[in-house]
């Protein structure tokens, strides 16, 4: 921020700020006709199941090819539609559109998507869940929700009751970047999440640092004795894989067994290897 020393640094930083603020009203007013306009599109990466060897699932990411910036990544866009709102119509979006793409994969596949807190704001979101599931005539197991922590407790008071509604339906729910937020234990008990997802962070530093080897291996544990899934995230060597095979996590997602593609190309590789969907 500007220190207020002297004007001309106060001009510069105000000077500055105006163009971040006018950029920010530009992308917002760009974002409103993005779906329109067919510039938003989703990738999907792969869940490896260490045991069994195979793919399991996909969470799908979104992403905006903006005709004139090219493509914006959700860290800059998922905030501004967050706070304009949005983030319920591109949350609608995301959902159908999963959805749409489940109908056309195996059924032992499962798709996660990401959630707002914001979206929890919106009670409607229950009977879009519902209606994108039938029109693709998809089963609610094969659809999972991500949402972090930080969701659990914010101001967001309907959040638990429409989770609790989404679990009733039969979708499944993980617990997203586990260890990044205000972690309170409490929420697995409130809550019965079918899976965690450790948080990248952690899985980058588990081989060199040992305070984070053991807060990967206290939650695989936890997870066991929880009876729910462990996801790693962000595995990025076969050193990472092969500690957390040791560990015995469950599943995990990262650069190296596939980074972010589109749904054509996996409908490739799955009709290629169907194998490595299919076996039990
Ligand atoms: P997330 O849900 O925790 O997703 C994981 C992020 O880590 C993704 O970034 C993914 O591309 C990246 N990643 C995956 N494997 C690796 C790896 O091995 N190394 C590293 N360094 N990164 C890896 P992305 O796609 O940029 O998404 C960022 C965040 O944006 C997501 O974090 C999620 O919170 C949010 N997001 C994405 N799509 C949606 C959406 O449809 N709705 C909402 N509400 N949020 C979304
Ligand atoms: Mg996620
Ligand atoms: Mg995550
Ligand atoms: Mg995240």
């Amino acid at each position: 921020r500007a220190k207020k020393s002297g004007p001309g640094t106060i001009c510069f930083f105000e000077a500055d700020d105006d163009k971040s603020a006018r950029d920010r009203r530009a992308l917002q007013q760009d974002l409103e006709r993005a779906i329109e306009a067919d510039e938003l599109f989703l990738v999907y990466q792969p869940f490896l199941d260490i045991r069994k060897g195979r793919i399991t699932g996909f969470e799908a990411l979104l992403r905006w090819q903006h005709p004139i910036r090219g493509l914006i990544p959700p860290s800059v866009f998922i905030p501004i539609a967050e706070e304009t709102g949005l983030i319920h119509q591109l949350g609608e979006w995301v959902i159908r559109r999963a959805c749409a793409t489940l109908s056309r994969w195996p059924d032992q596949i499962r798709i996660a998507v990401n959630f707002s807190a914001v979206q929890f704001h919106n009670v409607s979101i229950l009977q879009t869940i519902v209606q994108a599931l039938a029109d693709a005539n998809v089963s609610p197991h094969r659809l999972e929700i991500e949402i972090t922590e930080s969701m659990l407790i914010s101001k967001y008071g309907s959040a638990p009751s429409i989770l609790n509604a989404l679990l009733d339906l039969g979708v499944t729910v993980a617990l997203d970047d586990f260890g990044t937020g205000f972690s309170s234990l409490t929420y697995l008990r409130k809550l019965p999440f079918s899976r965690i997802k450790i948080d990248q962070s952690f899985i980058r530093d588990m081989l060199t640092q040992p305070d984070c080897a053991a807060i990967v291996k206290s939650v695989i544990a936890l997870a066991q004795d929880l009876q729910i899934g462990v996801v790693a995230e962000g595995v990025e060597t076969a050193d990472q894989l092969d500690y957390l095979r040791q560990t015995s996590c469950d599943e995990v997602q990262g650069y190296l067994i596939g980074r972010p593609m589109s749904a054509r190309e996996i409908s490739g590789l799955l009709d290629a290897r169907p194998q490595s969907v299919h076996a039990a």
